[in-house]
């Protein structure tokens, strides 16, 4: 099996190609890797090899069903996604692939899915999925994608061969984004220092979307935890009344929490964006900046699960101004 155009990950490719020669693929396969890690690319590349004609060179990307797999119209191939603002995996969405998997495919050896589980899937969708996995179709494939390998149930881990995906070398990723997308080779280095060489996140922040507001809203937010409260509000406000940028800008807030995290611990791979921000919170112990990662966490579910949003960034701003410890606030507090 082959892999055009994705970088690193040489583990993860040798495992794959090994299990596709020798006839043993298996039924489920579980992409893990931060958003913009590939997994996408890796799953439809996988999805072309699997349906490819070519018996000597997989996925040989002339045949035509590599041409219609990359198409993304080869019959066999389904890519079943998430709905709502947190991409999560519906019930129903599950249940219409239940039924459609024991069909036989239409013209390859087998049908693939490609399953795109939010971080947030809910248990009930999960264990619809679960049963579609135990007791697989005999022809066919599925490919799941999550944030990580704790975003699925252990029971569903146990059942699938779990891949993790890491950005490739910043050298390499600075190349490749000027090749490919024509940047200047000293932006491109810089993006692939400051995004840790993830392309997907290069591929926003080089198309603008790295300046969104989520993006600066985030970096001011976490900037603003050390200094006094009505300085956190004011940064916070734009979350106000807005529930996608609030969910969006919890995410990056997340991501900041974690580099400061890693930049505790002497680790250089960054995945926020935003080193100043992450600079800022440099006086902060492990277990505060930990803590602050679980409290943004906890907020992003509760945004999930529907809870009053003006309500929630409230309680948020004031467990980010104790600066995480201690947060004790009931889940019915944050309910409507
Ligand atoms: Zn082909």
């Amino acid at each position: 099996m082959e892999f055009p155009g994705f970088l690193g990950n040489a583990p993860v490719k040798e495992a794959l190609s090994r299990a596709f020669s020798a006839g043993r693929f298996p039924h489920a396969l579980l992409f893990c890797g931060e958003k913009g890690s590939g997994r996408r690319t890796l799953a439809a590349l996988t999805a072309m090899a699997l349906v490819c004609r070519n018996k000597e060179r997989a996925p040989c990307g002339e045949c035509p069903s590599c041409i219609r797999a990359r198409a993304g119209s080869h019959p066999d191939i389904r890519t079943i996604e998430g709905s709502g603002a947190s991409g999560a995996l519906s019930v129903d969405a599950v249940r219409a692939m239940l039924e459609d998997a024991y069909r036989m495919p239409e013209e390859a050896r087998c049908s693939v899915y490609i399953v795109q589980l939010g971080g947030n899937t809910l248990e009930a969708a999960q264990n619809k999925l679960l049963k579609l996995i135990e007791e697989p179709p005999d022809s066919a494939v599925f490919i799941m994608i999550c944030p990580s390998p704790g975003a699925v149930l252990p029971t569903i881990r146990s059942r699938a061969q779990i891949f993790t995906l890491r950005p490739p070398g910043i050298q390499e990723a600075a190349d490749w984004l000027c090749k490919n997308k024509g940047a200047e080779p000293e932006a491109a280095l810089e993006l692939a220092g400051r995004f840790g060489g993830n392309l997907g996140r290069m591929q926003e922040a080089l198309e603008g979307a790295g300046a969104s507001q989520a993006f600066i809203t985030a970096a001011r937010v976490a900037s603003a935890i050390r200094g006094p409260g009505h300085g956190l509000l004011k940064a916070a406000a734009p979350m106000q009344g807005d529930r996608a940028l609030f969910r969006e800008t919890l995410e990056r807030l997340g991501l900041i929490f974690r580099d400061a995290c890693v930049r505790q611990a002497g680790g250089e791979s960054l995945l926020s964006g935003a080193p100043e921000a992450v600079e800022a919170l440099r006086s902060f112990s492990t277990g505060r900046l930990m803590a602050l990662s679980e409290l943004t966490s906890e907020a992003l579910r509760m945004l999930e699960r529907n809870a009053n949003a003006g309500l929630l960034l409230t309680f948020y701003c004031a467990g980010l101004q104790r600066r995480g410890i201690p947060h004790t606030l009931g889940e019915n507090k944050w309910q409507k």
